[in-house]
């Protein structure tokens, strides 16, 4: 699939539900209201959806939420799309999750053919921890690493940087993560969905800042490392792994997209940034053959934008996009 701007669109993120065990701060609020059950796809409709993107192209699947991993029944998909591997249309099954549940499902995934996953962890302050996600366990997330390892899949940690939070320490993450043998991405906040009583512009700690703030104790070096996404790649000499940069706010990354994002109800959404969406769920449920969805995401792509326009001020604190981060999945 082909977007009007020549890129390809071999990349799906799926968000299974937006509901989640955590609560971190920037990411939703405490009594958030979640969709109800009977407009989320059922898991079947969720594995007939990305049977008709693969079958379209897309070679590459993430699942994301809210948390994924806390939806029932999410083996059952897990599994189904990993014949996708097997049967060679599909080259990764991937997750990012909070690692509350990993403890229990790591064999399982590697086991439905995942190698590599996306956990989100902050701080390794036991403390800032509990005061970022507001209901997470740490020790749980510990040893849900420890069962990933033991499982043998390939770790990549997801930190967001927060000015006053986590900023402190930066180079004992990166330290941690080479230890441990994770890769280690930095995220951007991003202005999405009305977060209560937290103000994005206090949160909003700039990566250039970050990487100013590495290079005084480590060797970045450059490389040439893209997974078509919105991470810049360095390496880090004296561990020798990577640390990704993803800086929505200060970098322009859309040339490069080829991704696409689908919610738990089935509508598409052509980019982060943007609220043009198509609703997938009518067509799926319209007629059994595919024929009509097909033809409703190809219509999506053709209108696939060209890119975002993220702001953050101190003028104006509303989220450039209305809905939370848990909608899409980031
Ligand atoms: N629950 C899973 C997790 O936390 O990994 C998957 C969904 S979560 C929405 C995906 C990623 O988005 C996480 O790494 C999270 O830190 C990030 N995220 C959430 N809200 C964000 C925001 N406003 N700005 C930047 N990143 C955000
Ligand atoms: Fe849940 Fe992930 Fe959002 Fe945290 S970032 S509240 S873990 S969906």
């Amino acid at each position: 699939m082909q977007d009007p701007f020549g890129r390809d669109v071999s990349y799906l993120r799926v968000s299974v539900t937006d509901r989640c065990d955590f609560r971190c701060v920037y990411c939703m609020a405490e009594d958030m209201t979640f969709l109800p059950k009977k407009d989320v796809l059922s898991l079947e409709e969720l594995d007939r959806l990305c049977g008709a993107f693969v079958r379209l192209g897309v070679r590459k699947l993430r699942l994301t939420g809210g948390e994924p991993l806390v939806r029932r029944n999410i083996m059952w998909l897990i599994n189904r799309l990993g014949e996708h591997l097997k049967s060679g249309d599909l080259d990764e099954l991937t997750v990012t999750t909070n690692g509350s549940q990993l403890e229990k499902l790591a064999d399982q995934l590697y086991a439905a053919g995942m190698r590599r996953i996306n956990v989100s962890l902050d701080t390794l302050n036991e403390e800032k921890f509990v005061a970022i996600t507001r209901w997470g366990k740490y020790d749980k997330v510990m040893a849900g690493l420890d069962a990933a390892d033991r499982a043998g899949l390939k770790v990549k940690i997801n930190a967001v940087a927060l000015k006053g939070v986590n900023d402190d320490e930066l180079d004992h993450m990166v330290e941690w993560c080479g230890k441990r043998g994770y890769d280690l991405t930095f995220i951007e906040v991003m202005p999405m969905g009305d977060m209560g009583e937290h103000q994005r512009v206090d949160q909003y700690l700039p990566l250039s800042m970050v990487r100013a703030e590495l290079q005084k104790n480590w060797t970045l070096e450059d490389i040439d490392y893209n997974t078509g996404g919105p991470a810049r790649y360095v390496r880090v000499k004296e561990t020798g792994h990577r640390i990704g940069f993803i800086t929505p706010m200060t970098h322009n990354f859309c040339e490069s997209c080829n991704r696409v994002r689908l919610t738990c109800t089935g509508t598409l959404f052509m980019c982060l940034g943007q609220d043009d969406a198509a609703d997938l769920r009518e067509p799926l449920r319209a007629s059994e053959s595919d024929e009509l969805l097909q033809q409703a995401i190809l219509e999506a792509i053709d209108r696939k934008p060209k890119g975002h326009d993220f702001i953050i001020d101190r003028r104006s604190d509303k989220p450039a996009v209305g809905r939370h981060m848990s909608v899409t999945g980031g």
